[in-house]
């Protein structure tokens, strides 16, 4: 198949009047100017962007459907979801909940890992948002669901997840905190440090032992002060440490989401959505797991309160934003949105960007930047067939 006409962003750069090969599921070539002939079915893009398939490390739901509910089939439908914005990868988030609850989404996680890429769905793996939270940052984290470190119930999580747990986002200054980096670590799981009250030695402790993601930059942490920058200061201070972003508006002003990239760079920033059930669902009242929560204007609250739940927020419109809201350049919101995430998850190799030998997943995007066609694992998704004008 060959894609044309179209301005395809690259590591390299965009690619104007670009086109791109893909033979089966992957891209076998990709370039400017006169296409390879013979090439197979031809698609004429219209000079519509073409960006690599977004990664979504951070997702608790949408489209109606809850991580949480520990059913495999509702996982997948919430990975669907979020495919007809553009997002071919996520990772599930597990929040906080009474460990027996938390037990049965990691082995829900891992059947629909399992599963393997469907039609419009692959889960790459489990995220474990809790239970090891700090009580003053616990933001929407039901307190009495949250635990003091330790290895224990740790390993107890590991093995419900039967390989698939890739990132527990966790609070380092807690008792047992750093001997619980190192441990997971150890067992080949991302640490993700957030919904702490970490000061800035502390974080720094974190990314000593090992740490390397921060939970949603910003949020549910100790805000910036210049003489103690806390986790915010320790992690954008620091090369190599990768930050979330939720970049709906809401979360962060946008001359704060600014600060991160400039000082970041989109090679240290992923952009997540934190989107949960009701993301798709429009305004309303809902239940979330324990929790009552309110959606008004995108934004979901707690019932009674101002504190944020998740978001509505799906990828195509947090790279919207970046790019139109934030004047983040297109090739550094598509690196955030999804070469770091990919090389995070260690799957650079495969996913994440356009070049020869990577998947086949894509997005179509048209001049506003409006989600026009998916494309993964070099098949279209059903319900996102290119449109034409
Ligand atoms: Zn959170």
């Amino acid at each position: 198949m060959l894609l044309t006409d179209a301005r395809v962003v690259t590591p390299a750069g965009v690619l104007d009047d670009g086109w791109l090969r893909i033979v089966a599921d992957r891209i076998s070539g990709v370039g400017s100017g006169s296409p390879p002939r013979n090439a197979g079915e031809r698609h004429e893009l219209g000079g519509r962007w073409v960006v690599p398939g977004f990664i979504d490390l951070h997702v608790h739901g949408g489209g109606g459907h809850a991580i949480l509910s520990a059913d495999p089939a509702e996982i997948l439908g919430a990975a669907a979801f979020h495919r007809r914005h553009g997002t071919t990868r996520i990772l599930a988030s597990i929040v906080s909940a009474p460990l027996g609850e938390m037990l049965r989404a990691l082995s829900a996680v891992r059947e629909a890992v399992a599963a393997g890429p469907t039609d419009d769905a692959r889960v790459v793996g489990s995220h474990l948002e809790g239970p090891f939270l700090s009580p003053l940052r616990a933001g929407a984290h039901d307190p009495d669901h949250l635990r003091s470190p330790d290895l224990a119930t740790f390993q107890r999580l590991l093995d419900a997840a039967g390989g698939t747990l890739r990132v527990i986002t966790l609070a380092p200054e807690l008792p047992g905190g750093l001997e619980l980096v190192r441990h997971a670590v150890a067992a080949g799981v991302i640490v993700a440090v957030g919904h702490t009250d970490a000061n800035h030695a502390q974080a720094a402790a974190a990314f000593d032992a090992g740490a390397e993601l921060v939970t949603h930059l910003f949020n549910g942490m100790r805000p910036w002060h210049h003489r103690e920058p806390g986790l915010v200061g320790a992690a954008l201070a620091r090369s190599g440490v990768v930050c979330e972003l939720i970049n709906d508006g809401i979360h962060l002003h946008d001359a704060t989401a600014r600060v991160a990239f400039h000082a970041a760079g989109a090679g240290r920033i992923c952009l997540v959505t934190d989107a949960i059930a009701t993301a798709g669902a429009g305004a309303g009242d809902f239940h979330l797991g324990s929790a009552e929560v309110r959606v008004r204007d995108g934004a979901v609250r707690l019932a009674g309160g101002e504190t944020l739940a998740g978001s509505t927020l799906t990828m195509d419109a947090a790279l919207r934003r970046a790019v139109l809201d934030l004047g983040v350049p297109m090739r550094a919101a598509v690196e955030a949105s999804s070469t770091t995430p990919a090389r995070v998850l260690g799957i650079g190799d495969r996913a994440g960007s356009l070049e020869p030998g990577r998947d086949a997943d894509l997005v179509v995007l048209s001049d506003d930047l409006e989600v026009e066609a998916v494309m993964a694992g070099g098949a279209w998704t059903p319900s996102g067939r290119l449109v034409r004008r």
